[in-house]
């Protein structure tokens, strides 16, 4: 599960990870009153308005703004909200801002540098372990870091059972650049975003940049965070952060049902029993000249209740052009599923779009003389490649 900016550094603030004072808005009025609180806190200084999507790159995207006056504050939260932002990690038509963070600028000048550091925690699935990466060249450019100077890129194994060790902070703070304070605070730095990411069951922890300011304090400018879904069960503070507004409406509506549907930007809809089966589906609508709309994993158990429910949600993406149902019978039969297509199929009505089901298994047979016996717009094929045939032919 993905969490906003300001949610993530909720949860780093509670691990003691330094992070700027913050107050979220969803309009202008509560930009300025947030503003006036965060005033009386910290002083009179400048301010960073930051809209809070489910993407990163807003700075790119003019999704970061300072304000120097209450002014400010108000003209840029009003221009904000509502607008459709796009950055280099959205579509092209962007992500709706629906909220802002207004925050305290902490890149005030002062006699020495400000610097832009980077830091994550992720899990190396090649090693069974967490990593921290880190690099002294954080900021916007963090990708054409890896690809231009991976030597600036650093990376810390962590064994879980021991967790992130003092010798490990003191070289990832060295290996930063960092003297005097700063180094003594990205030490504890270090520590505690270790803390957060594991407490927390999350998958990333990606702080950029990490902030070291003019008079050597370390701070989390940026939090994009993602919590590993199976975990979720632990946190009911954290399930409680779900933003519905950020994720893809016909997604949402899938899980309800236990589908595993991702959407996909093609023409052609699938779906199938085994999800293996169903990235192998994909990569035949694509050699047959289509695109797949989607990735629909209806799990072993294709029953006519659950080929009716994902009939509906494919037909909700009004860019499918042709459903391809493919199914191996193995525990379940051919011909059972071929009468639950027939039994949707009659149960929805007033579908039309071309249907091909493909029947691979056990019973294929009686379960393709079903569909062809309906005399309904379903086309059969017990054959991968005739399945791909009919694609291209509907999709002609
Ligand atoms: P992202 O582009 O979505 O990753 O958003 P970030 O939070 O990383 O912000 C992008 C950029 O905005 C940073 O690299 C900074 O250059 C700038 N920025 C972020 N926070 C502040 C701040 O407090 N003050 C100022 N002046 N600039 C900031
Ligand atoms: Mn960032």
């Amino acid at each position: 599960m993905n969490l906003h900016e300001y949610q993530g550094k909720q949860i780093l603030k509670k691990y003691g990870v330094q992070v700027p004072e913050g107050i979220v808005a969803f309009n202008a009025e509560e930009a300025i009153l947030a503003a006036k609180t965060l005033y009386e806190k910290i002083g009179q200084g400048f301010l960073v308005i930051k809209a809070q999507v489910h993407a990163g790159g807003r700075g790119k995207g003019g999704g970061v703004k300072l304000a120097k006056t209450l002014d400010d504050v108000r003209n840029i939260t009003h221009a904000m909200i509502g607008m459709q932002l796009v950055t280099p990690q959205t579509s092209a038509e962007g992500k709706k801002v629906n909220k802002v963070l207004v925050q305290q600028d902490i890149y005030y000048p002062g006699a020495t540098e400000i610097r832009e550091l980077y830091m994550s925690v992720l899990l190396n699935r090649m090693t069974g372990r967490f990593m921290m990466m880190y690099s002294p060249r954080g900021g916007m450019d963090i990708e054409k870091v890896a690809e231009e100077t991976p030597q600036d890129i650093f990376i810390e194994e962590i064994d879980p059972k021991v967790g992130l060790q003092d010798f490990q902070a003191r070289k990832i703070a060295f290996n930063l650049g960092l003297s005097g304070n700063a180094n003594k605070e990205m030490i504890a730095f270090a520590k505690s975003i270790y803390q957060a990411y594991v407490g927390s069951d999350a998958s990333l922890f990606e702080i950029n940049p990490v902030v070291k300011t003019s008079d050597d304090k370390i701070f989390a400018a940026d939090a994009k965070v993602v919590i590993d879904s199976n975990a979720l069960f632990r946190h009911p503070d954290i399930v409680e952060m779900r933003d519905f507004a950020e994720e893809d409406a016909i997604e949402v509506e899938a899980s309800q049902f236990s589908l595993n549907y991702v959407k996909l930007d093609g023409n052609v809809g699938c779906m199938v029993n085994g999800a293996g089966l169903a990235m192998a589906t994909m990569d035949i609508i694509k050699l047959s000249g289509g695109e797949p709309a989607n990735f629909l994993d209806v799990g072993g158990s294709a029953n006519s209740k659950r080929v009716e429910e994902g009939f509906r949600i494919i037909m909700k993406d009004p860019n499918v052009k042709a459903i391809l149902l493919n199914i191996f019978g193995g525990i379940v039969r051919c011909d059972r599923v071929a009468q639950g297509v027939v039994d949707a199929y009659n149960n929805i009505g007033e579908i039309d779009i071309p249907i091909i089901v493909r029947l691979q298994g056990t019973n294929a047979i009686e379960g393709k003389a079903i569909i062809d016996g309906s005399g309904l717009k379903v086309f059969s094929a017990i054959s991968l490649s005739d399945a791909a045939k009919l694609v291209t032919e509907v999709l002609k």
